[in-house]
């Protein structure tokens, strides 16, 4: 049974600078929207940390800058369907997240079980 609740969490793994795609996921993401792979590639992904396709991120009022895809208002995935691996494998086989186990730590500690912990991720 997994011990997190991605419902009910501000999206800690959308604002993690490094989202690495692979082709299989630019293809995925060019079939979602209808476009070529050069143009999904262009428009989705950019070079960085070492790594030819990264998600591209957008502004976000709580982490800064978030995956692109990600809805900052309902705080959930826009294209969950053809999300890339990455995120499907997020956070693994282990039943815990530990983003959600610091969130509800944070918000215990508030008392406040609305309360958005930040954390300092680096672009
Ligand atoms: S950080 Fe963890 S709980 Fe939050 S959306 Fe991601 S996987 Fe779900
Ligand atoms: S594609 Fe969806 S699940 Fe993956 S980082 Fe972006 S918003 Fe989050």
């Amino acid at each position: 049974m997994a011990h997190y609740n991605c419902l009910n969490c501000p999206g800690y793994c959308c604002s993690y600078p490094i989202i690495a795609l692979t082709k299989r996921d630019i293809e995925r993401l060019g079939k979602h929207f209808k476009l070529a792979f050069a143009t999904a590639k262009k428009r989705f992904t950019r070079e960085g940390h070492g790594h030819k396709y990264l998600m591209r991120r957008k502004g976000d009022k709580h982490f800064g800058r978030i995956c692109q895809f990600f809805d900052t208002k309902e705080r959930r995935c826009t294209i969950y369907k053809a999300r890339p691996a990455a995120c499907r494998d997020y956070p693994g086989n282990n039943c815990r997240c530990g983003y959600y186990d610091f969130l509800m730590h944070e918000r215990r500690v508030q008392d406040d079980d609305t309360f958005v912990a930040v954390t300092n991720h680096k672009d």
